[in-house]
C-alpha cells in the first residue's frame, strides 16, 4: 500500500508520522543498538486517533506495533520492515489525582517516574518501581504486568489498575475507566489486556490505584550465612515492622561481590565471606518511632544469630549507594559478553536448592559460562539469574538446560519480563497445551486478522 503514509499523516498530523529511513538512527530498544526496521513509527496524540490509525492499519493486513520507552527485556516491541511502529508517548496527560478516593487517570505515555513524582506532589504513592523507571510508560508497565522493587507492599501492576481504556485491532474502543475496586458486572476484560504484551489491544488510558505516600524510610544490607535464616528475617520483618517493610532484595555473593568491587573497589559497605545479602527497605508514617523500630527488629534478628552482620543506612546517599549494587547492570553487562537472564518464579522453599542445581549443571554441562549471578525479589518470589558465554555458540542448549530446570521445580519462566519473541518457544514449560490454546482462541476472537504485535508470546 504506497499511500499509507500518507493516509496516516492525514488522521495524527505530518510531524507525528516518522519514516521509516529516519528510524534506521534509532535504537531498536534498550538492549539492542540495532536499527528499527519499519514503515513508519506513527505517534496519536488521543485515542480517537489511535483508533483511526489501528483501523486502517487492520483494513489493509498491516502489522502495528505498541511501544512505550521500549525498555522490554523480551523482544517484544520488535518490528520488521512491513511493519508500523505505535507509540503512546503523547498520550502522556495526568489528571489530577483523587486525595480521598486515592485514584489517579493518565495516559498510556506517563513515564513511571513522572507519575511517582507527580503523585509525591500530593502526599500520594503510586506503587511502582523499578530501574527503568525514567523511560518506562504506563501502557509498557502495564501490557507487561511490571513488577519491580515495591511488589511486596503494593502488588504488581495489576493489582494497580481500577480501570482501562483500550482499542481493539480493527479501532474498536472499550473504555471502562471505573474509580472504584469493586465491579462484577460480567467478564473483567481489563485484565486481558494487562500482561498480554500489545498483542490483544492498544492500552490508552487507565485509573490507577495509589496510596497515602509514606514520610519514613528506612534502609539496611544484611548479611546471611544461610538461606533458612534469610526466609525467617523475611518473616520476622514482615511480622515486627507492622506491615512497613516495602523491599526485601536478595543477592547471592558472586553477583554482590561482583557489583561492589566494580562499584566500590576496597570500600566494602559489609564484611565479606557471607553466602546471601539481602537489601530490605521499610517505609513508615511514625517520624517518632519508625526508625527505632527498625533498629530494634534488625537488632533482634542479629541477636538471634539469623543475620550475621548488618548495615542501616544513615543518609539518603548511604541508601542510593547500597541501592546501586542491586540496580547497577553496567559491569555485569560487559562482563557477561552474550549475557543469558532467566527472570523466574519459585516457591522460596526450593530457591536456593534450585540456584545450587543450575550452578552445578552449567558447571558440568556447558563448561564455557562465564559465572552465574543470582538476585531478586525474594519477598514475591522472583529471581534473576544471570549468565554469559564468550560466543553464542552454546546458549540454546543452555537455555534448554535452565528453562528445563525452571520446569522441573514447577516454576514460572517469565516472572515479571514477559514472553515476547525471546520466551516464546520456552513458553509450554509454565503453560499447558490447553491454556496455550485458549490464549491463540483468545487472540483469534480479539484479532482475527493477526495485525496486533504479530509473533509475540504465542
Ligand atoms: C534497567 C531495567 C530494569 C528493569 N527492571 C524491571 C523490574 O524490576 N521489573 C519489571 O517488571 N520489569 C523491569 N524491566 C523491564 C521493563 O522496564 C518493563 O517491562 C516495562 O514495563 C516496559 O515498559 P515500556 O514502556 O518500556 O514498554 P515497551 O518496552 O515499549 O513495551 C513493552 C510491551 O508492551 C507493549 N506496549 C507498550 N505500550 C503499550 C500500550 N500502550 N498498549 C498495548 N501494548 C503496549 C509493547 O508492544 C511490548 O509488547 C526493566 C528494564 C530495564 C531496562
Amino acid at each position: 500500500m504506497s499511500d499509507l503514509l500518507p493516509q496516516l499523516a492525514s488522521l495524527v498530523g505530518e510531524r507525528h508520522v516518522v519514516s521509516g529511513e529516519t528510524l534506521r538512527d534509532r535504537p531498536q530498544d534498550f538492549w539492542n543498538n540495532v536499527p528499527t526496521p519499519a514503515r513508519a513509527l506513527v505517534k496519536p496524540g488521543t485515542t480517537s486517533e489511535v483508533s483511526a490509525v489501528l483501523a486502517l492499519c487492520n483494513g489493509n493486513g498491516i502489522a502495528v506495533i505498541p511501544e512505550g520507552g521500549r525498555t522490554n527485556l523480551s523482544q517484544a516491541t520488535r518490528s520488521d520492515e512491513r511493519s508500523i511502529l505505535l507509540s503512546l508517548e503523547r498520550l502522556d496527560d495526568i489528571e489530577t489525582p483523587d486525595e480521598a478516593g486515592l485514584t489517579v487517570v493518565v495516559g498510556a505515555g506517563v513515564v513511571i517516574q513522572t507519575l511517582q513524582e507527580r503523585c509525591a506532589a500530593s502526599g500520594l504513592r503510586f506503587g511502582l518501581d523499578f530501574g527503568a523507571r525514567g523511560s518506562a510508560m504506563i501502557g509498557g508497565a502495564l501490557s507487561t504486568n511490571a513488577g519491580g522493587f515495591q511488589a511486596l507492599r503494593y502488588g504488581v501492576t495489576r493489582d494497580m489498575v481500577l480501570g482501562l481504556e483500550c482499542v481493539l485491532a480493527d479501532g474498536t474502543v472499550l473504555s471502562h475507566l471505573i474509580p472504584f475496586r469493586k465491579d462484577n458486572t460480567g467478564y473483567d476484560l481489563k485484565q486481558l489486556f494487562i500482561g498480554s504484551e500489545g498483542t490483544l489491544g492498544v492500552i490508552t488510558r487507565a485509573t490507577l490505584r495509589l496510596h497515602p505516600a509514606p514520610v519514613t524510610r528506612n534502609t539496611a544490607l544484611l548479611s546471611f550465612a544461610d538461606f533458612t535464616a534469610v526466609a525467617r528475617t523475611l518473616s520476622r520483618l514482615r511480622r515486627d515492622l507492622r506491615g512497613t517493610l516495602s523491599s526485601f532484595e536478595i543477592m547471592w555473593p558472586e553477583f554482590f561481590d561482583f557489583n561492589v568491587e566494580a562499584l566500590y573497589g576496597e570500600r566494602r559497605p559489609i564484611g565479606s565471606g557471607a553466602s546471601f545479602y539481602c537489601l530490605c527497605e521499610a517505609e513508615g508514617f511514625e517520624p517518632d518511632s519508625d526508625g527505632a523500630l527498625f533498629e530494634d527488629v534488625i537488632s533482634a534478628a542479629l541477636g538471634a544469630g539469623d543475620v550475621a552482620d548488618a548495615v542501616i543506612a544513615q543518609s539518603s546517599r548511604q541508601r542510593d549507594e547500597l541501592w546501586k549494587i542491586r540496580e547497577d547492570f553496567e559491569a555485569e553487562q560487559n562482563f557477561f559478553n552474550v549475557m543469558i537472564d532467566f527472570d523466574i518464579s519459585l516457591p522460596l522453599k526450593v530457591m536456593d536448592k534450585f540456584v545450587a542445581e543450575v550452578d552445578a549443571a552449567l558447571k558440568s554441562e556447558i563448561p564455557a559460562s562465564l559465572g552465574l549471578h543470582v538476585l531478586g525479589h525474594l519477598g514475591d518470589g522472583n529471581l534473576h539469574v544471570t549468565t554469559g558465554l564468550p560466543t553464542p555458540e552454546h546458549a540454546s542448549s543452555l537455555k534448554d538446560l535452565v528453562y528445563g530446570l525452571i520446569a522441573r521445580y514447577q516454576g514460572s519462566i517469565s516472572a515479571e519480563h514477559g514472553i515476547g519473541i525471546l520466551k516464546r518457544d520456552y513458553l509450554h514449560h509454565s503453560r499447558s497445551p490447553a491454556e496455550i490454546e485458549t490464549m491463540r482462541t483468545l487472540k483469534r476472537a480479539l484479532d482475527p486478522r493477526n495485525t496486533l504485535n504479530p509473533g509475540k508470546v504465542i
